[in-house]
């Protein structure tokens, strides 16, 4: 299987002020890339050659195991956000929320502090187990809820790469801002 580059859904621009151009252009279009160009590289001749991307993160390790999470964690994340996104959940997922956090505003206090306190490069989860459970989760590196048995929902990218230009060192300022364009419609259909 050839991975490609999934293209993004808005203009690069479109995400300011909460992420800038430049930041949506580097971390799309070079290090999203990277991590397929990587991948379609080390495959061929292995048993990953034909596998699916969850396929791969589930079973295996090394450089494979991180650029197919790199890969599943950017369709993920990029995939999250609009323009016009932001609000509050609702549906199945909205509900669920509140009946597992309480609300919304404690979800996302919740969250926050995941994100915040990934040690290094990493990402905080939103996930479901089998049975429609929520979940938050702090991953290292690339990996991502898919080898804990979780189905993930949204993903916070806290590598500095995704905020550093716009941010510098304030990680908490920008994981704070994500909620204005988190869309969703698109989360909750993964629920
Ligand atoms: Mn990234």
């Amino acid at each position: 299987m050839k991975f490609e580059l999934p293209a993004l859904p808005y203009e690069t621009g479109a995400l300011e002020p909460v992420i800038g151009k430049q930041t949506v252009e580097l971390h799309h279009g070079k290090h999203f890339q990277a991590y397929i160009t990587n991948l379609n590289n080390l495959v061929p001749g292995t048993k990953y050659e034909n596998m699916d991307l969850i396929s791969i993160v589930k079973d295996s390790d090394g450089p494979i195991f991180n650029n197919a999470g790199q890969a599943l964690n950017h369709e993920i994340y990029f995939s999250s956000f609009s323009p016009n996104g932001g609000g509050e959940p609702v549906g199945k997922l909205g509900e669920a929320i509140n009946a597992q956090f309480g609300d919304f505003e404690n979800f996302k206090k919740e969250f926050n502090a995941a994100a915040v306190s990934v040690f290094g490069s990493g990402w905080a989860w939103l996930a479901s187990d089998a049975d429609g459970k929520l979940v938050i989760t702090k991953e290292p590196n690339g990996s991502n809820p898919v080898v804990k048995g979780l189905k993930p929902l949204l993903g916070f990218d806290v590598w500095e790469h995704a905020y550093y230009l716009d941010y510098q060192n304030r990680r908490p300022d920008h994981v704070n801002a994500l909620w204005n364009i988190i869309d969703w419609k698109a989360v909750d259909s993964r629920y």
